[in-house]
């Protein structure tokens, strides 16, 4: 079923280059065509993702323009709002959520985290876990706060939730020791600008952790159409490490590139065969099937996600 409120979204060519924040003329014998992808989940129609290699950055083309963008997420029915359930993935999904951001800890007073681009709010709740002394502040684009974060403020008050508007007035001079966005950058249409005013809000020791799927994943290239990781028109731009390399670069901080994987053969089953993704059937074929997915990773020497962990330059010159 295709919501009516998918027909107000319009739909442009990429024209310009988001990282060399210029037009992308020049670089057009440059684009190299990755794939021709449909929009498996909502049915929005095909879309080419391209790659520049003067730019360092894939892209999709056409996308969503940026004023009509919010009505992809509306619905709320797409997966970046996965309904939270107490299945075996989302214990697997918390286990490794829990380890990860253990580990992103820069040092042991751990005093303020931000989780920008929160969704479903799965992942602020598990750093208020892991931090049981910090503050928690969790941001999107919609005005009111996912089902869970609006359970767990009448409980507590560690994790607050805010949109993006109201954290930009409120929070000009909050510091943190931890800044959070997991498949966020994918989604978003300024990403250097985002860095960059988020590294403002990083304390002196802190860490910007960004995740993102990776283009140059082996199963990307094996999967090719079929591939989840793509997930056009939502994404509209496509990182390699190089990508995340530059985006340090643009916004004068070090960096530190990282692998991870992410399960993703149950939702590459449900496109391939059209079954259903929650299907009891095909998330356990999917985790079943996860070795597949890091032999071939193994195989390519690469991983179906990539990391950055950016950190201000200690000295400047
Ligand atoms: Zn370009």
């Amino acid at each position: 079923m295709k919501p009516d409120i998918y027909n107000a979204i319009k739909y442009q060519a990429r024209s310009n280059c988001e990282l060399r924040q210029r037009s992308c003329v020049d670089c057009k014998a440059d684009w190299q065509k990755v794939v021709r992808i449909k929009d498996h989940e909502t049915n929005l129609g095909e879309f080419d993702v391209y790659f520049c290699r003067t730019c360092n950055l894939g892209f999709t083309d056409p996308h969503p323009t940026e004023e009509t963008s919010g009505y992809l997420y509306e619905a709320k029915e797409n997966s970046d709002f996965d309904i939270i359930r107490h299945s075996f993935i989302d214990k697997i999904k918390d286990f490794l959520g829990f380890r990860l951001i253990a580990r992103l800890a820069p040092h042991k007073n751990i005093r303020a985290v931000l989780d920008y681009g929160t969704g479903n709010g799965r992942f602020a709740m598990s750093a208020a876990k892991v931090f049981p002394s910090a503050r928690v502040d969790a941001v999107d684009y919609q005005v009111d706060p996912p089902q869970l974060l609006q359970i767990a403020a009448t409980s507590s008050n560690q994790v607050n939730y805010c949109d993006a508007a109201t954290f930009a007035e409120q929070h000009v001079n909050t510091k943190y020791d931890i800044i959070i966005l997991r498949h966020v950058l994918e989604h978003t249409y300024h990403p250097v600008n985002l860095i960059k005013y988020l590294s403002e809000r990083l304390d002196a020791d802190g860490v910007i952790y960004v995740e993102v799927p990776n283009l140059d994943s082996g199963c990307a290239k094996i999967f090719g159409k079929y591939w989840k990781g793509y997930y056009v028109p939502r994404h509209i731009y496509h990182y390699t490490i190089n990508s995340l390399k530059e985006i340090a670069n643009l916004c004068e901080l070090e960096v530190e590139i990282g692998r991870n994987e992410m399960p993703l053969m149950g939702n590459t089953i449900s496109i391939l065969t059209g079954a259903d993704k929650s299907n009891t059937f095909v998330q356990g074929l999917g985790i079943l099937l996860h070795p597949v997915q890091l032999a071939i990773e193994a195989l390519y020497r690469s991983s179906t996600c990539i990391n950055a962990r950016y950190r201000r330059l200690k000295y400047k010159g």
